[in-house]
């Protein structure tokens, strides 16, 4: 099984609901959803994870996470042990990445973007999925 691996932005850091052990890091933002979408991949609960973020020239933050869904924050979580936090060489192949590519249909929806804007109600031209459907909460009625 391929793990996906994803932006998440290390600076969002809280206690886990679940172990205040543990660190959660949520995954509301843009570059968590767009490697989501480009894997190919929609959030569920206990999903094994890498997650990364940018630390210096060339270098990048990585760790194993699983996710979880916080009722509270509304919002998905990777849960991380904090002392298993890694350097590795940057994920070039991932910051160089300039399509988004609909979770459904696959069609590159970048230039969609362009022309219209970002936005996270904006749903696919072609399929009509919304462009969200990566992180959309587990129980939502896309998904019945
Ligand atoms: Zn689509």
């Amino acid at each position: 099984m391929i793990v996906p691996i994803l932006y998440a932005d290390f600076n969002n850091t809280f206690a886990s609901s679940r172990d205040t052990n543990l660190w959660a890091i949520s995954l509301h933002t843009y570059g968590s959803l767009k490697d989501l979408s480009n894997q190919g991949v929609r959030l569920v609960e206990e999903m094994p994870i890498v997650i990364y973020m940018d630390s210096a020239e060339g270098e990048d933050l990585e760790a194993d996470a699983m996710t979880y869904f916080d009722p509270t924050y509304k919002c998905w979580m990777a849960e991380i042990d904090q002392n298993k936090i890694r350097y590795v060489p940057s994920h070039t192949e991932l910051w160089d990445q300039k399509v988004f590519l609909c979770l459904q249909c696959r069609q590159d929806l970048a230039s969609f973007f362009v022309e219209h804007q970002r936005n996270f109600e904006s749903c696919c031209p072609n399929c009509e999925l919304p462009i969200i459907a990566a992180t959309l909460p587990p129980n939502s009625a896309q998904f019945q």
